[in-house]
Order: structure tokens, then sequence, then C-alpha cells
């Protein structure tokens, strides 16, 4: 999405943000130079949408997979803040990505050409239902084809039209996913878990292989090839911007996962990752400031 914040004197700076693309930008930001990341979506024709683009590709990030729909736009949202407190205002009901399963031969395509596929509830919340359906449909497949199917219930009670369907569609990403990667405070708020142990085993029950549930400040719960494991966060002097912390840790976390195949050491990586980017203000932050070392 296009980001707007306030720059002061009533002006507003530009970005570009969004939960799975930060996920992607973390992912690549530690990532060796022999894996590729792509993002899979649908643009406008407009020069922000190409704009977009370009800054997707800038980040390292295959833009081969991204539909163009004539006469579309991407959504936009903005960042307001009044005494300390940020909210959000959204225009995001005809943007392009709300498309992006609209094709299915070219969602098969996209996810037959990944060894790991990435969703989020709010992937889903933004579908109309039935392309949610073509979506789900098509992870389930991958998943079934032995694809590491990965998914973040991020719940955004404000993106969907119903609890019921919230928590439907949310529990079937789930379903069809190998691995899960919540966050404790939001499975508390929507599905009325009591423990971080009633989070596991309610996606464990569903179909889920392994699941993560991020806790914040109180670190991370795994439960991974069957095995239960706490890793810490990290300490913070300072806290200084909270966005994207989820995202962060899920993109270190595969990153690293993918290359080691250790999940509590990807974990250990992730909250150092996680840790340097609520130090720093904004949803990207440079890999420069990471902390990563090598490549
Ligand atoms: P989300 O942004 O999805 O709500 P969390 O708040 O659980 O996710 O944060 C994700 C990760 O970011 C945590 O697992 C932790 O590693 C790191 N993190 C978040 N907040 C803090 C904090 N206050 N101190 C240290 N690490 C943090």
């Amino acid at each position: 999405m296009v980001e707007l914040s306030q720059a002061g004197d009533g002006l507003l700076r530009k970005g570009f943000a969004g939960d799975t693309f930060n996920t992607a930008w973390y992912a690549r930001a530690c990532l060796g130079p022999d894996w590729s990341v792509d993002y899979f979506t649908a643009l406008g024709d407009d020069a922000m949408s190409d704009e977009l683009a370009a800054f997707i590709a800038g980040a390292g990030i295959g833009t081969n997979l991204i539909r163009r729909i004539k006469g579309k736009t991407p959504g936009l949202y903005m960042i307001n803040l009044k005494n300390g407190e940020r909210s959000f205002s959204y225009w995001r009901d005809s943007s392009a990505a709300r498309s992006l399963a609209a094709d299915p031969d070219h969602l098969r395509e996209a996810v037959e050409s990944a060894d790991l596929v990435y969703f989020s509830g709010i992937t889903l919340a933004i579908l109309p239902q039935e392309d949610a359906a073509t979506l789900l449909a098509e992870v389930r497949r991958a998943k079934a084809a032995g694809k590491l199917v990965v998914f973040d219930p991020n719940i955004r009670p404000r993106l969907w039209s119903s609890y019921d369907v919230m928590h439907a569609t949310i529990s079937e990403g789930a379903r069809s996913s190998v691995l899960v990667m919540p966050s404790f405070d939001d499975e508390a708020a929507h599905f009325g878990d009591d423990s971080i142990e009633a989070t596991i085993q309610r996606y464990l029950a569903l179909g889920a292989i392994n699941v993560v549930v991020k806790n914040g400040a109180d670190g991370v719960n795994l439960h991974f090839g069957g095995e239960d494991t706490f890793v810490p966060a990290e300490k913070v002097e300072t806290i200084v911007d909270t966005t994207s912390a989820g995202d962060s840790f899920n993109g270190a976390f595969l990153a690293r996962y993918l290359e080691s195949q250790d999940a509590p050491a990807a974990a250990r990586f992730a909250a150092g990752v996680a840790a340097r980017v609520v130090s720093e203000h904004g949803a990207l932050v440079a890999r420069e400031k990471l902390g990563l070392s090598g490549g």
C-alpha cells in the first residue's frame, strides 16, 4: 500500500508498506543471494502503481508475479498523529490488491513456482469471499505437495464483514498451512485464548503442523517438529516504533529457518532483528541497521 505520514507543517510524506510486503522485505534482507523472494499482488496501471513496483524491485524483491489491472490503483493509508497517539485512515475498498486472486491460473502458476508460500489474515480479509476460497484451495494444494505454507492470522476485525466470517476464514487459513505465526495479544482478544498453550493447541487441532506464537517483549513460544521451546525477546533500551515488529520477526525467522532448518536458532535470530526494528522509526528498517553480519 501507499503510506502517507505527517512530515510537519501539514505536509505528508509518501512511503510504501503493508504486512506481507514488510515480511518479504525482512526475508529478503536476511536471506543470502542464492535465494529469491517474490511479491505476489495486483497493481493498477497508474503512475503510483509503477512507482510501487519500482520500489519493490529496488528492495531486491521479484515483481514478475505482479498482475497489472487496467484502471485500478494501489490501496492507500494515512498515519494520523494526535497527542502522540497514532491512528490510521484507509482507502483500500477498490485497491488493485483486492483482485490478487481473481485469476486462478496465474495464482496457481505463482504458487507452483515457490518453495515457501506466505500469506496473512489481512490477505484473506481484503479478498472477495469467493477469491479467498480460491486462494485457500491453492495453498491447501501447495501444502499437500509438501511446500512450506506459512500463515500469520494478523487479526484486524475492522477489515472483516463479521466476527463469524473472520473466525471461520482465519481458521481455514490455519488449517491450510504448515506453519502458523500468530501474535498472542490478537489471539487472546479475538479468539478468547487464555494462554499461549491454548493458542498453540487450537491451531494444531485445526491441522497446522508447527506454531510460533509471538508475544511482544515476553518472547516467543515455538511448537515445532513436535517440540516446545521458549525464546525470550531481546532487551530494548528505548522502544521507538513497534510498527512491523511481528512482520520483521516473521521475515527474519523464515529466512534463517530456510537456511538452517533450525527453528529455535531462527527464532533467536529473528528476536534480534525485531529488537532493532522496534528501536527505529517506520515499518521498513534498512538492512544496514539490522545488525546482520556478512552477505
Ligand atoms: P506483533 O507486531 O505482530 O503484535 P509482537 O508485538 O509479538 O508482534 O512482536 C513481535 C516480535 O518483536 C517479538 O516476538 C519480539 O521478538 C519483538 N518485540 C516486540 N516488542 C518488543 C519489545 N518491547 N522488546 C523487545 N522485543 C520486542
